[in-house]
């Protein structure tokens, strides 16, 4: 059972996760839980803070914690987050005294939110009886790879887990496991990404061979679109692995991309929920769904993209061509999300965020290059099987909407048909694409 950060923002909301758990003890949880709220966030910024060598301040994270264990009635002393805190403070005054910043630390720096809020919620769940126990991922068998801030588990994770987890069970213990974080194979801790919990979740899960995840959320599951875009958007009964995937990469932050990955291998399934909201059915995970009757299951978009054109005659019958040119993007360290080719030219986006004179340089010895920001990639997750359809449809509601779209692609991953239009118009197209597939707002009211 994984909670997120909303799902333990504070005491009230960490009475609530006891409850929900303890209606769950007969089926033997491993609790995974992130970081309090927006502490990780927080974290960053103190971080931010400390070096421009302005003041070194953990105030906000120090109060929430603090003011959590008076609503909880709680020991403070007895669970090792005074001397956390105070091991905060110094790291803080490290990175003002030194001016530098390295993944390395960072992921050191921000793994304070998982250990801090694992340990405040085991005290409360002990002084409710449980035989409950704070375990840090490193000593709940999590060895990753040293790319920090980014971090992959290693294969050893999969008999390294549940050797220390089974145990904890066997005993009747409720182990509760900080999400997010892991160590490398020289005791460096790391990160597996921001929203990394889930993946922690699935993990444990997967190679421990539970009957299921949960993935406690603040929204009722997977909807149809962007609840905030969508006034009518509704929770998705049932997604495969790729979607989820997809979904995950592109745009909804619902899970995290690398979360589906060992549940795909052992077929573990996955249900959503709301912990705001505990009645609510939520979205289940699965391998294959058994019935889909609408062609579409959700509807995201992505915003701040550029579009690449790259056009070369060069490329008629040519061998070689396409590799020449992402082993520019690859030399870079630039990933390419989208890819559309003609006989002689190919368009592709990327995330904005890169500095790109170098790469068009380079790609300019070789083709005519354009380049062009400020582009949204709005992707629809379905039945590929019905890709005529959701084609027409989609393309009814851009004419009718005078939007052009600037490239399209139907990932082979047979789940989804992605296609460019300009930032504005994103969300625009969203909300005519969801009236399309799943009825007008004003029918559901
Ligand atoms: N606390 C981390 C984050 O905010 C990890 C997580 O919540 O899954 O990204
Ligand atoms: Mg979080």
């Amino acid at each position: 059972m994984k909670f997120g950060g909303s799902s333990v923002a504070d005491a009230e909301r960490i009475r609530r996760v006891a409850e929900i758990v303890k209606g769950n003890l007969g089926r033997k949880p491993v609790l995974v839980l992130s970081a309090m709220g927006d502490t990780t966030d927080h974290l960053l910024e103190a971080a931010e803070k400390a070096l421009k060598g302005r003041t070194v301040s953990i105030n906000r994270i120090e109060e929430l914690h603090l003011k959590t264990i008076r609503d909880l009635k709680i020991d403070a002393a007895a669970y090792e987050i005074r001397p956390l805190l105070e091991e905060l403070r110094s790291l803080l005054m490290g990175i003002c005294l030194i001016r530098e910043l390295t993944g390395k630390t960072r992921d050191y720096l921000v793994s304070f939110g998982e250990r801090l809020s694992v340990r405040l919620a085991t005290a409360y769940f002990q002084s409710l009886g449980q035989k409950a126990r704070a375990v840090d991922a490193w000593d709940a068998g999590f060895v990753s790879d040293s790319n920090f801030t980014m971090a992959d588990l290693d294969p050893v994770s999969w008999e390294t887990i549940p050797a220390a987890i089974l145990p904890l069970i066997e005993e009747g213990v409720l182990p509760v496991v900080t999400g997010f974080i892991a160590k490398d194979k020289t005791g460096n801790i790391t990160t597996l990404g921001r929203g990394g919990s889930d993946l922690s979740a699935t993990m444990i899960a997967s190679a421990c061979k539970a009957d299921e995840v949960q993935v406690w959320k603040d929204v009722d599951g997977i909807l149809t679109a962007d609840p905030r875009i969508v006034k009518n958007a509704r929770p998705v009964e049932a997604v495969t692995y790729e979607e989820a995937t997809e979904l995950a990469f592109f745009g909804s932050q619902v899970l995290h991309p690398r979360a589906m990955q060992p549940c795909m291998k052992t077929n573990t399934p996955v249900l959503v929920k709301n912990s705001y909201n505990v009645n609510a059915p939520g979205t289940r995970i699965v391998s294959a769904l058994t019935r889909k009757a609408l062609p579409v299951q959700t509807i995201t978009f992505r915003q701040d993209v550029t579009l690449v054109d790259i056009v070369s005659s060069r490329m008629l019958g040519q061998y070689g061509f396409l590799a020449e040119v992402f082993s520019v993007f690859a030399r870079h360290g630039i990933s390419v999300d989208m890819v559309a080719t003609s006989e002689v030219s190919i368009s592709l986006t990327l995330d904005a965020a890169h500095n790109l004179d170098a790469v068009k340089k380079e790609l300019e010895k070789i083709a005519s290059v354009e380049i062009r920001a400020g582009k949204a990639i709005v992707t629809i997750i379905g039945d590929v099987r019905r890709s005529s359809e959701i084609l027409h449809r989609s393309f009814g509601v851009c004419t009718d909407l005078g939007v052009q779209v600037q490239m399209i692609s139907q990932g082979a991953s047979k789940v989804n048909i992605s296609f460019i239009v300009n930032d504005t118009q994103a969300v625009k197209i969203v909300r005519g694409l969801h009236e399309n597939f799943f009825g007008a707002a004003e029918a559901k009211i």
